[in-house]
Formats: structure tokens, sequence, C-alpha cells
């Protein structure tokens, strides 16, 4: 079998990369190790940056986003007991939406399928061969038969754990991480969100984030130990010590449920490079990751998507490779500004289990001028709406 391109995992960096080829005639098999199921039941992120939604609509999938969506004009940071309101709007005149990332990969699935385009599930052993040759293949088997796509291009969009940066030669690679000391305890419940906008939260026992997909689903988190479980926590373990971190007022209106979702996630910081090796392309998480603090992994695949997109079209339509030469050097300017303000926000409203008084003050301090500045709630601003492609 052959196709121009082959894209490795289906989650949004693959479904959208192959969404937004389709539409221009170039031909994408997407593999996916998971069933689609799988695929759609995963919660993950909601906070979409504006370069995603206009991606979405490049990509013909937008409609339901258009009219479901929340638009978050600002957000409020806590602490303590004490709350104030980072107003994006008034300070740049952006906003940023709120959709939650089932829904992004249920619309693309759905896009997908209408199309007729490929997409071969419960993939298994797929290895990528001469990625660094002009004649790039992958092999792989699905219900116990061996099978091989030759390609042109192979996006490597298979998340943290795939096996697309694997293939890159340790002498070429790089990587850079940084892996926090706690993690995020995370709950989905069947109830109306405490606050319209996210609440974001550092109190002394740790970071809370009051988060929602919509008016009648609501997502919370708190900072957990690493060595903790979901067992550890029922439900009403988990609201107790979510209103012992978040203002008085907002305790006193949390409307609490059944979890129907509950999930612990380590925090880590890391970046490959280069995000190009040969004729694979990296993408998404198979190439970096945040901690969700700032709401930038989604975002930052979709930008690398973005890139390497439209190096695609540059040569397939006008034949110039100018746009594919340059994808790891753009999509890296980008990947690493996220990471810092990944760092900054999480560095900023965590407790760290090794603080000292000094660090404390200084994150006080940090947090205070960002109350008292309008320059540096420009600066937040700008960051958390996106960084322009
Ligand atoms: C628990 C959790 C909460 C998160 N919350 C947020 C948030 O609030 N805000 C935010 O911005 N980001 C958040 N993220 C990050 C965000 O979800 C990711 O950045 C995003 O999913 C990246 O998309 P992706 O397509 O690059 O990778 P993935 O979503 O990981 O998709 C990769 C796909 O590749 C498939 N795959 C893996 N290996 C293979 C293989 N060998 N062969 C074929 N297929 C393979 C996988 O099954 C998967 O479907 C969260 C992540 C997690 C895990």
């Amino acid at each position: 079998m052959r196709s121009q391109v082959v894209i490795i995992g289906g989650g949004p960096s693959g479904m959208l990369l192959g969404q937004l080829l389709h539409r221009k005639g170039i031909e994408a098999v997407v593999l996916e190790r998971k069933t689609r199921d799988y695929v759609l039941g995963r919660i993950r992120a909601g906070i979409l940056e504006s370069g995603m939604v206009d991606l979405m609509r490049e990509a013909g999938v937008a409609d339901r986003l258009d009219r479901e969506c929340f638009t978050h004009d600002g957000t409020l940071i806590a602490v303590d007991r004490d709350m104030f309101h980072v107003d994006f709007k008034a300070l740049i005149g952006q906003s940023v939406t709120l959709y939650g990332q089932t829904e992004v990969t249920r619309d693309l699935y759905e896009a997908r399928e209408a199309t007729g385009a490929q997409t071969i599930f419960n993939v298994e052993d797929v290895t990528i061969h001469d990625a660094d040759t002009d004649a790039p293949h992958v092999t792989f088997s699905v219900d116990g038969q061996a099978r091989r796509i030759d390609c042109d291009y192979i996006a490597g969009c298979d998340g943290f754990h795939g096996v697309s940066r694997q293939t890159i030669p340790d002498s070429v690679r790089r990587e850079y991480e940084k892996v926090y000391p706690f993690g995020w305890l995370g709950i989905l419940s069947e109830t109306p969100p405490v606050n319209e906008e996210l609440i974001y939260a550092s109190s002394e026992r740790g970071f809370a984030l009051c988060s929602m997909r919509n008016a009648a689903l609501s997502r919370y988190y708190i900072q957990c130990s690493l060595s903790d479980s979901v067992e550890d926590w029922s439900d009403d373990a988990f609201w107790d010590e979510l209103r012992r971190r978040i203002p008085e007022e907002a305790a006193d209106s949390l409307v609490t449920g059944p979890s129907i979702e509950k999930s612990i996630a380590p925090l880590r910081s890391f970046v490959t490079e280069p995000m190009r090796w040969g004729r694979l392309f990296l993408c998404g998480d198979a190439a970096h990751i945040v901690p969700p603090t700032g709401a930038k992994g989604l975002n930052t695949a979709a930008s690398d998507i973005h890139y390497l997109y439209e190096g695609l079209v540059q040569l397939y339509e006008a034949g110039d490779p100018e746009g594919i030469d340059r994808y790891s050097e753009r999509a890296l300017a980008r990947v690493w500004k996220a990471e810092r303000f990944s760092w900054w926000m999480t560095t900023l409203l965590h407790r760290f289990p090794d603080m000292s008084e000094f660090d404390l003050r200084m994150q006080r301090a940090d947090i205070d001028f960002l109350r008292e500045n309008r320059d540096a709630q420009k600066v937040m601003a700008t960051n958390y709406v996106g960084l322009p492609y």
C-alpha cells in the first residue's frame, strides 16, 4: 500500500493534520494503536487558543465548536483566600475558547469518517523504516496480519509514549526535561461550575484549579503527592480539600456531586530537539510535554500541526521544501515559549515540597506583582491566549 503521508497516532494532532491535508487533496493514512471508543473516551484539555480554533475552522470541523463553545475573557487568580481577575479582553483585546478536547477529537473523527479517509485502529508493532532516506515506509500489524505502507513523509503524532520519537537516533536527539515533585488529582462531575471563568488557586495546602467543560459539567483539580493513588481520595475527601484551597465565597457556592471520572496526572516539562529527522516529523506530545497549568499542551500540538501542514502544502502545491525544511526551527521557537509560560505558571502557583521561607516570599512577591501591575498582567494575558503562529 502507498500513501503520500502516514500519520502515526489518532489523537488530536494526528486527526487535525489528516483533516487539513485531506482538504488540500493530500492523501494521509492514520494509524492508531487503540480503538476509536478508547480515544474518544479520554478526558483531557479544555481551553483552546484562537490559533487552534482557526485551524479547526480551516479543517472544516468547527460548526459544533462555534455553536457550543464558551468564550472566556479572563481568568481568576486566588491566593490563600483572596482573588483577583486578569481580564484578557480589557488588557489585550483577546479571549480564549472553552471546548473540551474530547469534543475536538469527536468532531475530527466524524469529519474524517465522512470523507472516507482511512484510519486503521488497533495497530500493533508500528515501526518506521528508512526515515532518513527518500523512500521511507512504515510496517505494523493489525488483526495478526503484517502490513506495510510506503510513503513520502511520516508525521509522528503518537504522543509521549509513542514510537516516533524513539526512531530518531540517540546521536541526533537531544532531550530536555523537568519532572515536578507533585501531580494533579482531577475529577469530572456533572455539576454546574463554581464560577464562569477558571479559578487558579494557590494556597498553603497546595494548588487547586476550578475548571469546566460546559454549564453542567465541571472539572476540578488539586495538587497531590506523587505517592497518592486515586483510591486514596474519596469524592468527599476531594471536595473537602478543594474547599480548603479556594476563596471562601467560591467554597461556599461550590456544588458537589459524584465524580464521573477521577485520575492523577504527573506533571512534566519536556522537549525533544530536533522535531524533524529526514522524512519523519514529530508533532504534539510526541515532541514536547507541558504541565497543564496554563493549558498549553493541546494548543502547542495545534501550532506544530499548523507549521507542518503549511510546509507540506507548500511542497505538494508549489514544489517548495522551505516550509518542511524549517518545520523544526519554527515549531520549536514557539514550543519553548509555551514551555516557559507553563513552567512559570506552575512555579508561581504550586507548593514545592522543598520550598524555603525565602522561596515562599519570592513566590508571594511574584503573585503580588502580577496582581498590582497591568504590564505584568498583559504579559500573562498575551501568553495565556496564545502567541501568534
Ligand atoms: C490527564 C491529562 C490531562 C490533560 N489536560 C490538559 C489541559 O487541561 N490542557 C491542555 O492544554 N492539555 C492538557 N493535556 C495535554 C493534552 O491532552 C495533549 O497535549 C494532547 O492530547 C496532545 O495531543 P497529541 O495528539 O499530540 O497526543 P495524544 O493525545 O497523546 O495522542 C497520541 C495518539 O497516538 C496513539 N499512539 C501512541 N503510540 C502509538 C503507536 N505506537 N502507534 C499508533 N498510535 C499510537 C495514542 O493511542 C493516542 O491516541 C492533558 C493530558 C493528560 C494526559
